[in-house]
């Protein structure tokens, strides 16, 4: 196993991984988005050197794909010519709009800069796998409340100012929160928690941690001069919360609360997070039309997260025309436009739809997880992306929000590891159906693969049948079941 085939690990630009359709590289501008004019050299780049196919990834990061190694040598190069930077180390993700959105708590790049250099300057990037990830999210329009990470610093307001909400091991529900504290604890708490990580093993995730080394974070700080930060880990700095006032505050007062009313880790194990004071908005879709004061921001998605190079080429030029200064990565597969006037939004829409690009955050395609599949990926039984396609169209009604879909060229199921209600997977039988599993799990039923988004439209049928009145489909389904509902996939 070479340095191009360690699956699992993050394929930056100068480490390539396998794929069945060749290398693939994943990028990310240091400086958060690129100029237009770079967007297109880029895609003249995947045409020279890959297959042609580029992507943005649900976090947000920009892949090529279809190279070989002398081909991805040569795109390294055509990278560092046109001038983009590109992150590597621990992943430290801001949002999309950081910096620029007059609905934000707080800019966090700063902090965001500040905990990149603490990791290295700890010696941390090599001793932490390549899947350890750190969100800094500043809130406002669009949050990163929906991304999975290692370590989240979510701003909040509080009587004193902004705060960090300093939290571990899932998405902006699900993550254990520590502690609310001022930039500076944050950051140390962060790279104090990445510090045990590493102490595990490069397989480690904070989700590994025990509940003594997350107590002995949520609490060491409002005691522990900053000179111990470098010698905590899990044999050595464990400690217990000390019994005077932790540093959190109360959010809904604004004030500091002279006790605290149940420990972090408590809250979490009863179901109370201190979600519920942190003024945060839902997640939205990074798709549409954002006012950013004086000028805005248009988001457009990728069809199932990937599209050609030549209509990105396309988009981007005439992106350019309109007067767009950047083009940011968004997590959830889709680029932002910047310095648009609203009149330019319009006109750059319109072209993107006609372009085959996603301008609506309603679109069925959005509903749906497919992977490259057949013919562009070599592991790939089934044709993903055409079978997705016409789903998205002879089943839009199925795709409601309470349910996404996954089709997967094969049982790896690149495209969503996690469960779906409904997963067509390829395999040596044709294009089988999971429900609520992974692509990994065996499939109840199975249909020719030219012939599956019929099975899927047999069940969309019986679910607008069967429905109740105000019923999501993902309820629906519940009640047909799980035998019901691969016989109407077998049978339609
Ligand atoms: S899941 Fe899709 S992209 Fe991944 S290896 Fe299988 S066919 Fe290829």
């Amino acid at each position: 196993m070479n340095a191009f085939s360690r699956r699992g690990a993050c394929p930056a630009l100068s480490a390539p991984m396998q794929t069945g359709d060749g290398l693939l590289v994943r990028l990310n501008p240091v400086a958060g988005g690129i100029s237009p004019k770079l967007l297109i050299g880029l895609g003249e780049s995947a045409l020279r050197h890959g297959n042609g196919i580029m992507e943005v990834t649900a976090r947000g990061s920009l892949q090529i794909r279809g190279l070989t190694a002398e081909s991805a040598r040569l795109l390294a190069a055509e990278v560092d010519v046109l001038g983009i930077a590109v992150r590597s180390g621990v992943p430290v993700e801001t949002g999309p709009l950081a910096g620029i959105d007059p609905e934000e708590i707080a800019d966090p790049r700063p902090l965001a800069e500040r905990v990149r250099m603490a990791i290295e300057e700890a010696g941390l990037t090599p001793r932490l796998g390549p899947k350890v990830s750190v969100v800094v999210d500043g809130g406002g329009q669009l949050t990163m409340d929906a991304l999975t990470a290692d370590v989240r610093l979510s701003a909040v307001r509080t009587g004193e100012g902004v705060r960090w909400c300093v939290s571990v091991a899932g998405d902006a529900h699900g993550a254990t929160p520590l502690a609310t504290v001022d930039a500076d604890a944050a950051r140390d708490i962060a790279v104090a928690t990445l510090r045990m990580v590493a102490e595990k093993g490069r397989e480690a995730h904070t989700r590994d941690l025990s509940a003594r080394q997350l107590a002995s974070l949520a609490g060491w700080h409002s005691f522990a001069p900053l000179s111990v930060l470098p010698d905590i880990s899990p044999s050595r700095g464990e400690v217990i919360p000390p019994a005077r006032l932790s540093p959190i505050f109360s959010l809904a007062r604004g004030e500091p609360t002279r006790e605290l009313p149940i420990s972090p880790l408590e809250g979490e194990m009863s179901g109370r997070t201190e979600r519920g004071a942190q003024e945060r908005q839902p997640t939205k879709s990074p798709i549409g039309h954002f006012d950013l004061g004086e000028r805005h921001a248009l988001g457009i998605g990728l069809p199932f997260g990937s599209v050609p190079a030549q209509p990105l080429i396309e988009l981007a030029r005439q992106g350019s025309h309109l007067g767009a200064t950047e083009i940011r990565l968004a997590p959830g597969r889709a680029l932002l436009f910047l310095g648009l006037s609203s009149s330019a939004c319009d006109t750059l829409r319109d072209t993107a739809a006609s372009l085959g690009f996603v301008t609506s955050p309603t679109d069925p395609r959005t509903r749906i997880a497919a992977c490259p599949g057949a013919p562009a990926c070599a592991s790939g039984r089934i044709a993903t992306r055409a079978i997705a396609e016409e789903i998205a169209t002879e089943s839009a009604d199925l795709l409601d929000p309470s349910l996404t879909l996954h089709v997967s060229g094969c049982a790896k199921g690149c495209a969503h590891p996690g469960p779906s209600a409904l997963t067509l997977v390829g395999d040596e039988n044709g294009a089988g159906l999971v429900v609520d599993g992974t692509a990994k799990a065996l499939p109840a039923g199975y249909r020719p693969g030219y012939d599956a988004a019929r099975g899927v439209a047999g069940i969309a049928a019986a679910v607008r049948r069967e429905r109740h009145q105000g019923e999501t489909a993902a309820a629906c389904l519940a009640r047909l079941g799980a035998a019901g509902i691969a016989e109407l996939y077998r049978r339609n």
